[in-house]
């Protein structure tokens, strides 16, 4: 029998565009849906309401006194996409060397183009490190990372949040007074938190993901714990474990207990702690039994994913790669084929040289930039639902003209500095996990 190829017609190129795919949704041009429609008009529309604004973090309950980003002058907010994407070229050649613009891998396309650096919030740090020359470093990204950046940054260096409203509500789900209630709760049940064992370990090594305030970063720093992120998560732990009879892990209840998990710690040894409960909710049997005390936190983003989105995937797809990040729940990490943070993810996908089918868990926007980067595979995001990060929404190109304009004028916006008192001790955090491994950069553009 022979068999005939007929040519595939010619795909058309990806709009990667997040933002032109949900103003397609609103004008009724696609079949998509989008978690809220409000997400078509610029968030300023939102800087001065309290809230997280539309997208994954809608129903998050914001802290009071959470940063607001003041009134965007008009002529960003009524420019154009294409003005926007002119002036901002035209700054940063003013501005050359003097500037670095840093953007996370879940920004949008538009922000995107114009970051010197792309890559998650710690890679971005260490890029951000490396240029001494830069006197200003703008962060596409939200609140934490330009706090991460200014640890790690000189101290004539200005770190800029283009929106000040771009907080992140996981990190914002371990408060400093919590944890510090927390730990005093965790020394009437444990003792002693200074003293050490027979074999020089404490009761409880604090661990927090870098998605985390400086404030909880400098609190772990005092306590003799270190900052984990989503790639070395496991040698954190061995690192904790080796120091420690038991960890509390904070804020990101899934990615704590999805690493715990896989090395070999059972589930009813990793009781939950509810900040708005007497003893985070458990026992003090609970608490004494456990390896890893789980923060009662999450990512609204990654909370999204649900195994019926992966069945569904398998049944339309056969042969479908699933990779999720770690900050899924527990179920669809088990339901992949494969788990690992945003790096890892974009590595993955772009060492299979074969025409292959890939469903993704994480955030839309760089879903759809894996999708326009590599056209041989078929990319899609496991959601549906076209639903973007609230705040790193919050970063529009007309807030990063904005800042960039600004810092030509001589000026410099919205800079974020983390006081002498909680740095040094959050240094301290951020070295310790430095010293367990190296990373991988983030790649120059
Ligand atoms: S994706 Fe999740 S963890 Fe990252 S900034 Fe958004 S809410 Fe925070």
């Amino acid at each position: 029998m022979s068999i005939t190829f007929v040519p595939t017609p010619p795909v058309p190129p990806l709009d990667a565009s997040v933002d032109h795919a949900i103003q397609a949704i609103v004008a009724g041009a696609s079949t998509d849906e989008t978690c809220a429609t409000d997400l078509a008009v610029g968030p300023w529309d939102f800087d001065t309401r309290p809230g997280y604004g539309p997208g994954s973090s809608m129903g998050d309950v914001i802290p009071t006194g959470a940063p607001r980003q003041g009134e965007l002058p008009r002529e960003y907010r009524e420019a154009g996409e294409d003005e926007l994407d002119e002036r901002i070229r035209a700054a940063k050649e003013t501005l050359g060397d003097r500037v670095v613009v840093l953007g996370h891998f879940y920004q949008r396309e538009e922000v995107v183009r114009h970051a010197d650096y792309v890559g998650d919030s710690f890679q971005l740090a260490t890029a951000a490190k490396g240029r001494t020359d830069a006197e200003a470093i703008v962060f596409c990204g939200v609140h934490f990372m330009a706090e991460t950046a200014d640890l790690l940054s000189g101290p004539d260096q200005a770190v800029v949040l283009p929106n000040l409203a771009a907080g992140c509500s996981m990190a914002d789900m371990a408060d400093i007074d919590q944890v510090e209630d927390c730990w005093e709760q965790l020394a009437e049940v444990l003792g002693d938190l200074d003293a050490q064992d027979a074999d020089g370990r404490v009761p409880v090594i604090p661990v927090t993901y870098m998605n985390s305030s400086a404030a909880i970063k400098g609190f772990v720093g005092r306590h003799g714990g270190i900052v984990c992120t989503s790639s070395n998560a496991e040698t954190v732990l061995e690192w904790a474990f080796e120091r420690g009879r038991r960890v509390l892990f904070f804020p990101d209840q899934h990615l704590g207990r999805n690493t715990a998990r896989a090395m070999g710690v059972p589930l009813e040894r990793m009781p939950m702690w509810n900040p708005r409960r007497a003893l985070g909710g458990s026992t003090a049997a609970e608490l004494e039994d456990s390896r890893v005390i789980l923060w009662h936190g999450f990512c609204s983003v990654h909370r999204r994913f649900t195994v019926a989105q992966i069945d569904q995937a398998r049944a339309e797809h056969p042969g479908v790669r699933v990779i999720v990040h770690p900050e899924c729940p527990m179920e669809v990490v088990d339901a992949a084929d494969e788990a690992g943070s945003t790096d890892y993810i974009r590595r993955a996908i772009a060492a299979v040289e074969e025409p292959t089918t890939f469903a993704v868990g994480t955030e839309i926007n760089l879903v759809r930039r894996l999708a326009a980067q590599f056209p041989q595979h078929e990319i899609f995001c496991l959601d549906p639902v076209v639903c973007p990060c609230s705040t790193m929404y919050r970063i529009h190109p007309g807030y990063l003209a904005w800042v960039l304009e600004e810092l030509v004028a001589g000026r410099t916006p919205n800079r974020i500095s983390v006081s002498d008192d909680v740095a040094a001790p959050a240094r301290v955090a951020l070295e310790r996990m430095l010293a367990t491994k190296p990373r991988v950069a983030a790649s120059a553009r």
